[in-house]
């Protein structure tokens, strides 16, 4: 590792680490369920969270660098048991810099349901630009995880996917706009969930859905902090 990578590797370290305090805090997580990871920039490496550790000793020393085939190169621990779905998902999708994977409660129960989240709300036509798709049922450990979540979210809008009978899965291009869509995607699951329980929520047009989510990436929020919220789209 060179000096310039080793850098970024400390920075990204502390970042990743810095991030798991948001699952917490936004009370997307219990016990050691849940991580983030982050693409090290133009290198086949990621930083990871170290599997079954308290999220009160995660520090940047305890996070675990992987290369993109899983195999650590960097960290004494051993990494999330999720490592694998992360490592796929930067194979496939070199434009994706963060992967955050929660089993948060709202959200978790439309995957029990396998039931896409259809878009009710204009926050979610912002920050999805339509429903928040489902992905297939796949079990821990190989690869299908990971397939399933970049055969689902390659060619569509919204940066996460509802993994059928287990939990979220969200990208972005970098770690904190994946914990963003983390956070967004429980929030606008549990009013869908409310409205849905008292009555049928409207329908909103297509139109209105594409023209919110064109200008929430676009034009929205502070020019100087750089960027679109989302993953750049690649048409
Ligand atoms: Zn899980």
């Amino acid at each position: 590792m060179n000096t310039d990578t080793a850098r970024q590797v400390r920075a990204l370290r502390e970042t990743v680490a810095r991030l798991h305090g948001e699952l917490t805090r936004y009370a997307l997580v219990a016990w050691t369920a849940g991580n983030v990871s982050a693409r090290v920039p133009g290198q086949d490496l990621m930083v990871i969270k170290p599997s079954g550790v308290d999220y009160d000793a995660l520090t940047a020393e305890t996070m675990v660098v992987c290369d993109l085939n899983g195999t650590v190169v960097d960290g004494g621990g051993a990494p999330s048991s999720d490592t694998a779905a992360h490592a796929y998902v930067y194979r496939a999708m070199p434009q994706v810099g963060g992967v955050v994977h929660t089993h948060s409660s709202y959200a978790t129960a439309w995957a029990a349901r396998g039931e896409a989240i259809p878009c009710w709300l204009t926050a979610q036509a912002d920050e999805f630009g339509g429903e928040i798709p489902v992905g297939p049922f796949a079990l821990i450990g190989g690869d299908d995880i990971g397939k399933g979540i970049v055969s689902t979210l390659s060619g569509h809008r919204s940066p996460a996917v509802l993994m059928r009978n287990h939990g979220v899965f969200t990208i972005g291009r970098d770690a904190r706009a994946a914990v963003k869509a983390a956070v967004m995607c429980e929030d606008v699951a549990r009013t869908a969930h409310l409205a849905r329980a008292l009555g049928q929520p409207l329908p909103m047009a297509q139109a209105d859905i594409s023209s919110l989510h064109d200008r929430y990436q676009n034009v929205y929020g502070q020019r100087s902090t750089g960027g679109s919220p989302g993953v750049p789209r690649r048409s």
